[in-house]
């Protein structure tokens, strides 16, 4: 299996719910890494700019708000299939859709405020990375 990295995020709605050891075990649990983490506050324009491949789509004004509103945690997680891992452990998009035990099950509160983000594919999983963190601060 190849060791990949994955972009993730934890959402304002989990930040605003001190959610985030929770969500850090379960991703340690799955045996994913976190490498790299930081807290910050996205202003309208970076999470406009992050969420961009979103722009024509109806919800993108309000996830932009809603990304802008309080402060997000970013964080690399290193591991074996990362980024199909950390999409499993996530669940659906929508919680009323995903499996028992995942992130989104327990602790989303609808389809907008998912509590995090995920990468989908390694281009834009390598992407993403670079969109948050330089070289310097992926010390695996
Ligand atoms: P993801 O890869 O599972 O995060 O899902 P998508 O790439 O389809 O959507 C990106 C993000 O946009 C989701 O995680 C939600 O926060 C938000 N989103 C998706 N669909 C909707 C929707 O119908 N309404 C709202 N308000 N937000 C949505």
């Amino acid at each position: 299996m190849a060791t990949e990295r994955t972009l993730s995020i934890i959402k304002p709605d989990a930040t605003n719910r001190n959610l985030t050891g929770k969500i850090n075990a379960k991703f340690e649990d799955a045996g994913l890494r976190i490498v790299a983490q930081k807290r910050i506050k996205l202003s309208m324009e970076q999470a406009g700019k992050f969420y961009e491949v979103h722009k024509e789509r109806p919800f993108y004004g309000e996830l932009c708000e809603f990304m802008a509103s309080a402060p997000v945690v970013v964080q690399v997680l290193e591991g074996d299939n990362a980024i199909a891992k950390n999409r499993e452990v996530m669940g659906a998009t929508n919680p009323a859709n995903a499996e028992p035990g995942t992130i989104r099950k327990e602790f989303a509160l609808s389809v907008g405020e998912n509590s995090v983000h995920g990468s989908d594919a390694p281009e834009t999983a390598a992407q993403e990375i670079a969109f948050f963190f330089s070289g310097l601060e992926l010390v695996g």
